[in-house]
């Protein structure tokens, strides 16, 4: 079995990304910059922009994070990315979620210019991804669509079955892997028969949110599994595949931690560099 290293492919595409960053800072004298909106303060979500941070100025891009109080006005919160909008410095904006109740999600996500929502959650963003135009790609699925490639450059033809629908993952994953001449089954909590959906497979995607929800006997041998679940239980951090049963039958499988988490960063990085391109043309 292939275990699917996450933080290696991680590491490599920051290194990738940094070169890139060079490149560009010689020939326009200028870096793509990350502006990270952070409202509250929920433990996870401090931890979550700490490492973009992070991240970000390993690669060499200009970085900033606004903190706001939970009662901040959404109004205010609008107002600052109308202002960011505008400021050529930034190439991408993204405001980590979950929002405060008082705040409008959706509202805040149209108010970012599609041109500088690095997160793909606008929906000119989604339309395009959906049309199979050029678009900013919602980082996780992005960062398990780039693991897959890693295991098997060729996908056509290949019966890929994504468990769960979410806007965040399922659903941009169904296009990434349409793109590539898969056939998608896209199934979620209404589905009837989940197990003989993912026998089918060659390709599993697990985004539920349901600890150990895919076992050993789901997966036929040569299946890429996938588990972009992280959930929180009393023996630690699991995902949504049962490891131990799956890794005796899969061709290839990520691991929960070390698997599509350190990738999702990666991949926030690469959307930032590219938004700015986008805007050089
Ligand atoms: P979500 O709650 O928005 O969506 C879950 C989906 O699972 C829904 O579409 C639902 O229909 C489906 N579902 C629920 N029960 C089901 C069942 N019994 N059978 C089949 N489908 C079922 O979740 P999300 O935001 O997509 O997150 C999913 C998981 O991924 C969570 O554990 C989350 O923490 C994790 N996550 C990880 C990363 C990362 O970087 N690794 C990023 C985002 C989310």
């Amino acid at each position: 079995m292939i275990l699917i290293d996450g933080k290696k492919a991680a590491a490599e595409l920051r290194e990738e990304l940094k070169h890139e960053v060079t490149g560009l800072k010689a020939k326009y004298n200028k870096v793509p910059g990350l502006t990270v909106i952070l409202i509250g303060d929920l433990t996870p979500s401090q931890i979550y922009v700490r490492n973009k941070e992070k991240s970000a100025n390993e690669v060499g891009l200009k970085s900033e994070v606004i903190k706001y109080p939970d009662s901040i006005e959404e109004k205010k919160v609008l107002e600052k990315i109308e202002e960011l909008n505008k400021d050529e410095t930034v190439s991408g904006i993204l405001v980590q979620l979950p929002l405060p109740k008082h705040i409008d999600k959706q509202k805040v996500i149209e108010t970012i210019l599609p041109s500088k929502d690095v997160d793909g959650f606008h929906p000119m963003n989604v339309g395009n991804l959906s049309s199979g135009y050029e678009s900013s790609v919602p980082c996780t699925p992005l960062g398990c669509y780039l693991l897959i490639k890693k295991v098997e450059p060729n996908l056509n033809g290949k019966k890929a079955v994504i468990v769960g629908r979410s806007n965040l993952n399922g659903k941009p994953m169904t296009q990434l892997l349409l793109k590539e001449n898969c056939t998608v089954t896209i199934t979620h909590s209404k589905t009837k028969d989940l197990k003989a959906e993912c026998l089918e497979a060659d390709i599993i995607i697990a985004a539920v949110g349901i600890p150990e929800l895919v076992r050993g006997d789901w997966v036929k041998k040569d299946t890429i599994v996938i588990d972009v679940g992280i959930n929180k239980t009393d023996n630690g951090i699991v995902g949504d595949v049962h490891f131990d049963e799956v890794s005796k039958n899969a061709k290839a499988l990520t691991p929960v931690p070390g698997g599509v988490g350190p990738m999702t960063i990666a991949c926030l990085l690469k959307n930032t560099i590219d938004c700015f391109k986008r805007s050089l043309s």
